[in-house]
């Protein structure tokens, strides 16, 4: 166990899709030899199949005490790393149009915006992931050589790389599927949380870039962050999945979309557009009360009273958002 645990709730109402995080991360982390398929964040519709597809399906985790390994996702389950023919198209002048190589048939973000499929019933929304950073991280077991470890002053999941030597027991444990392997250097690589920003006073990049303001990030067990006062005191947030028993520290506000209308305009009160049991598959039978809860703050505010939490949610500055406290991560180097 950590002294302190960094965490992140990311409201699933505000998420765009537009991968700014995923550019933001990606430009900063994993814009390396070997890492071209890798995103350590990503933004998946769901439902979808997800990066790696059906990451959700393959296994990993916890069942009672026991870790689950899965097999290990295939590159063509990532998406292998395209390049374009630019040198070709705007130097050599050749007039081909501008094309992927090899030609792409999965992706990180592949199936974008196709959501259920039912045409009548069509729904979906943006799920965007990072390591969740576990309290008790499957990965962390598997491996070894014990070259992954938790952070003991901000419980941050981290692989030193001088002693990782690629065995991959890690991936096939982690039931997020949050660890990659680079294949040039033979080392696993995965999300840090920006702890080398934090340790600054900055806060991670793909929430400092995040133009739907969606992420909040602080110290779980400090009362004053965000996380805090979302997660444990007005508890409508919950995490991915949380039967896997890892304990992830990345938190969601579920989608709670208004009522569908009927072609009279007449609310569907009955048929909510996220189908409850989907809702269910991702975070668990508690959702059920989170949704309860934000149906009641936001009646509140209709009837014209105040809510603290849909204040908190609508976090309009930086200073709502997050709270990093470098002073901590300092102290204990
Ligand atoms: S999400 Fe996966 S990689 Fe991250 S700490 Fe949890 S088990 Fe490990
Ligand atoms: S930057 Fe924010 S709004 Fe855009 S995809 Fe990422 S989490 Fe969603």
């Amino acid at each position: 166990m950590s002294k302190h645990q960094y965490a992140m709730v990311m409201d699933l109402n505000k998420c765009l899709g537009c991968q700014t995080c995923t550019i933001a991360c990606k430009k900063l982390w994993t814009d390396r030899d070997g890492t071209g398929y890798m995103y350590w964040n990503n933004v998946e519709t769901r439902p979808g199949l997800g990066y790696p597809r059906q990451w959700d399906r393959i296994g990993g985790g916890w069942k009672d005490g026991l870790l689950q390994p899965s097999p290990l996702p295939t590159m063509d389950d990532y998406g292998h790393a395209w390049e374009y023919n630019y040198e070709q198209r705007l130097y050599e002048g050749k007039k081909q149009p501008v094309m992927p190589s090899p030609e792409p048939e999965s992706g990180v973000n592949w199936d974008e915006d196709v959501g259920s499929m039912n045409e009548d019933e069509n729904y979906f929304f943006y799920l965007p992931r990072i390591c969740n950073h576990c309290t008790h991280p499957a990965c962390l077991e598997a491996c070894p050589r014990k070259a992954i470890y938790k952070r003991d002053e901000d419980g941050i999941v981290v692989i030193d790389q001088e002693r990782c030597q690629g065995y991959r027991y890690c991936i096939k444990a982690c039931p997020y599927k949050k660890i990659y392997f680079n294949e040039v250097t033979g080392k696993s690589e995965k999300c840090i949380f920006c702890y080398p920003r934090l340790e600054k006073g900055q806060v991670n990049a793909c929430a400092a870039q995040c133009p739907g303001r969606l992420r909040f990030v602080g110290i779980l067990d400090d009362p004053e962050s965000p996380v805090h006062k979302l997660v444990l005191v007005h508890k409508i947030a919950l995490p991915l999945f949380p039967e896997k028993g890892t304990q992830p520290n990345v938190f969601y506000v579920p989608p709670f979309n208004p009522p569908k209308r009927d072609n009279y305009g007449k609310s569907i009160q009955e048929d909510p557009r996220v189908p409850l049991d989907y809702l269910i598959y991702l975070f668990g039978p508690e959702v059920k009360d989170v949704i309860v809860r934000l149906e009641a703050e936001l009646k509140k505010t209709q009837e014209g009273g105040r809510s603290e939490a849909l204040q908190l949610l609508i976090g309009r500055d930086a200073e709502t958002r997050y709270r990093v406290r470098p002073q901590l991560v300092q102290i204990q180097l």
